[in-house]
């Protein structure tokens, strides 16, 4: 688990990039730029991981390019102490991202292995969301609910009402919606009936999966 100046200078390179690619958060910025990515991939990537590109992680899943995750993490616009759920936990790159931002972070994954695997990664990285769960997260997480803002990592074929239902007024759903692309998509509560709707560009998701094991 070695993290060394060679790192931190392909680090600084991918934040230099993801700035001329139009990311302007300074948090954000500095999140990336802070955070191992190299260890949230497989040691055979090890050489990759500072670019901007997704990579196969296990149970055929994809850790998110550096970009997309810049780019959602930027739209949540993540304030210190807000209560954040992620949908996708996946890899643990988007949480820890979260993590450093000063969220408390909840996370639901359907894969068990992924969820086992960063379970036992993220507090070795000294990264400790408030609460990691194995489960669909189609229905959110009810007992937790409302949060601040809502993040979903996989591309969704329509906006989960759960999520909708689960979101704080004022609060922010970040999703990318499609089928065989995405358009991402922001969603903002104005109150208990309505939703104010965003569009941004076309990205590239693993499919959000619902009711299927
Ligand atoms: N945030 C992750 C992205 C992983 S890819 C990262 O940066 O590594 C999307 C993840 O969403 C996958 O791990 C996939 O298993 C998960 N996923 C798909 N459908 C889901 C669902 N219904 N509930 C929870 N997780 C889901």
């Amino acid at each position: 688990m070695k993290n060394t100046d060679k790192h931190q200078g392909l680090r600084n390179q991918l934040v230099k990039l993801l700035k001329e690619k139009g990311i302007r958060d300074a948090t954000v910025l500095s999140a990336i730029n802070t955070i191992p990515r190299h260890l949230f991939i497989d040691s055979s990537f090890e050489n990759f991981a500072y670019q901007d590109k997704a990579f196969p992680i296990d149970a055929e899943q994809t850790i998110s390019q550096p970009y997309t995750v810049a780019f959602q993490t930027q739209l949540l616009e993540v304030k210190k102490g807000q209560k954040i759920l992620e949908i996708g936990t996946g890899s643990g790159y988007q949480t820890a991202v979260l993590c450093l931002l000063g969220a408390t972070v909840y996370s639901v994954e359907r894969q068990v292995k992924l969820f086992k695997k960063t379970q036992n990664l993220l507090p070795k990285l000294g990264i400790r969301p408030k609460h990691l769960s194995f489960g669909d997260g189609y229905k959110g997480l009810p007992e937790h609910a409302p949060f601040d803002g809502i993040i979903v990592t996989a591309g969704a074929p329509n906006i989960p009402h759960a999520l909708m239902a689960q979101l704080k007024i004022g609060g922010r759903l970040v999703i990318p919606l499609g089928e065989e692309t995405q358009i991402m998509t922001l969603l903002i509560r104005k109150n208990e009936k309505q939703f104010e709707k965003h569009e941004f560009g076309d990205f590239k998701f693993v499919p959000l999966l619902e009711n299927k094991n």
